[in-house]
């Protein structure tokens, strides 16, 4: 049986929208600055802020974070960005409730309008597997410190 691709992203960028709702754990930082050829110090301050124990990405005066290409609606780190933005939109909520992810297909204009919650939890089975977590903020709470060895 085909599955119907239910996502893809018209890099409109709203999801890179809102101050203070991307974490990364400070372990994570290296990836990004390598990126976008600086160090890892240079990136935190320069990208990041302190929140909660966990960095923050850093927002223009807008609301969209920082790593955006305004112009495109791309990310500048890619290859290497947080895990929620990764995840996304294969979040725990829409892959449980219904409703969470009709709401989610209201507001990403990614989401296939006419594809189901049955055939997005089935395609997200098949193609992504990985489970995401039921909270991001949480699980990078939970990391350990590298420990330098
Ligand atoms: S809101 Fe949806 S379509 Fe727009 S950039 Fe984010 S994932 Fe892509
Ligand atoms: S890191 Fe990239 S994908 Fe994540 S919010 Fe920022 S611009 Fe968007």
């Amino acid at each position: 049986m085909t599955i119907r691709t239910v996502f893809e992203c018209r890099c409109c960028g709203e999801c890179c929208h809102g101050k203070g709702g991307i974490y990364i754990h400070p372990r994570d930082a290296a990836g990004p600055a390598r990126l976008l050829g600086l160090t890892v110090e240079a990136f935190i301050d320069e990208y990041t802020e302190p929140q909660y124990g966990l960095l923050s990405l850093k927002t223009d005066p807008e609301g969209y974070c920082l790593m955006l290409e305004r112009r495109r609606g791309t990310c500048r780190i890619h290859e290497d960005k947080p895990r929620m933005c990764r995840d996304w939109p294969f979040f725990h909520g829409p892959l449980n409730d219904r409703d969470v992810y009709e709401e989610a297909k209201a507001a990403c204009p990614g989401l296939v309008p006419e594809a189901t919650w049955e055939e997005f939890v089935e395609y997200h089975r098949v193609h992504v597997g990985r489970r995401p977590p039921s909270d991001y903020f949480d699980i990078h709470q939970q990391e350990e410190p590298d420990s330098g060895d």
